[in-house]
């Protein structure tokens, strides 16, 4: 499959890559790791003719602590997170996230900033992002703005970017003490991809869940916070009973996807699965 005919462009800074935005427009799109956007094209999905190459942006590639949270740069690659000292000390939940993202080659190449702009309704990383309370740094020809990661994911493939906006970093709190957190999906035995995923941060004070943050992706058409799960278990204590009560709640009222992975009946299913497992696991660990 080859795709329609495209002049590449290399940008060296965020500012040159908002400027070509700015002169292409329509015509314009920006390359990050390529394993969404190249497949799109070679199926024809997406035509762009100006594709303007961000990866080798080196201000945009980096993972470091500020402050009370991580920053993580929008080109550092799923590889660079799940192999992080630091992410694997101060936020493990995004290594473990990292890890499970298709196989070592598309690790090695996609980006964070590329999933959540594609905002695929089964990439991995909206789920754990959500829980953990993320915020998404943009930058566009206006100045930058931070969005909470539960306010991005609108639709199907659908964030609340504007034209000419790239991601330029994701932000995420450092847990408080006591806490633990987990990512457990269904996937796709080919492409890993999520047929359900569903991430759990709990906090355990006084022998009682204190804070409880859910977010499922691969259900519906975007990734969404679960905050009926949250709520079934914030103030009770941690026991199987009481996990597996939330985990009933799970994706209530929302509007499920059924295709050929799975009917909206079955995830439903596994939205209950899967947030009892991740409750249960995130719950041992705080
Ligand atoms: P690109 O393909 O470069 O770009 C994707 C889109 O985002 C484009 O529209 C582009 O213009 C835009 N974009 C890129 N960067 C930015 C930015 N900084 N600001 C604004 N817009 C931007 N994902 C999973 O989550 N789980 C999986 O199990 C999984 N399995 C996969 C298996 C295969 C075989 C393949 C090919 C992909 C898989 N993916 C999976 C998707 C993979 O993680 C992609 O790399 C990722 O979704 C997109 O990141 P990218 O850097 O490659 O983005």
């Amino acid at each position: 499959m080859i795709p329609a005919n495209f002049d590449y462009i290399r940008a060296n800074s965020v500012d040159e890559a908002i400027g070509l935005l700015q002169t292409h427009g329509m015509e314009a799109k920006v390359m990050a790791g390529g394993h969404s956007l190249l497949p799109a094209m070679k199926l024809r999905l997406s035509a762009p003719e100006k594709v303007i190459d961000i990866s080798r942006i080196s201000g945009l590639r980096y993972i470091r602590e500020d402050g009370d949270k991580l920053a993580i740069g929008a080109t550092s690659t799923h590889r660079d997170i799940e192999f992080s000292d630091l992410v694997k000390s101060k936020l493990p939940l995004l290594a473990e996230a990292a890890a499970t993202i298709g196989d070592p080659q598309v690790r090695n190449a996609g980006t964070i900033g590329g999933s959540l702009a594609h905002a695929d309704p089964a990439a991995d990383w909206p789920a754990s992002l959500l829980a953990a309370q993320a915020q998404i740094v943009v930058k566009g020809p206006g100045g930058a703005r931070t969005i909470a990661a539960e306010d991005f994911f609108q639709g199907l493939f659908e964030t609340t970017l504007a034209d000419g906006e790239l991601i330029t970093e994701i932000r995420v709190p450092f847990p408080a003490a006591n806490t633990g957190a987990a990512y457990k999906k269904f996937e796709q035995p080919a492409s890993r991809f999520a047929i359900v995923g569903c991430a759990a941060v709990v906090t355990v004070e006084n022998g009682v869940c204190s804070r409880v943050r859910v977010g499922f992706t691969g259900a519906a058409d975007h990734a969404f916070r679960d905050m009926n799960v949250e709520n079934a278990l914030t103030g009770k204590a941690p026991t199987a009973e009481n996990i597996a009560a939330a985990a009933e709640q799970a994706a209530q009222g929302v509007d499920l996807m059924s295709d050929h992975f799975a009917s909206e009946d079955y995830r439903q299913h596994l939205a209950k699965v899967m947030a009892k497992r991740a409750l249960s696991e995130a719950a041992g660990r705080a």
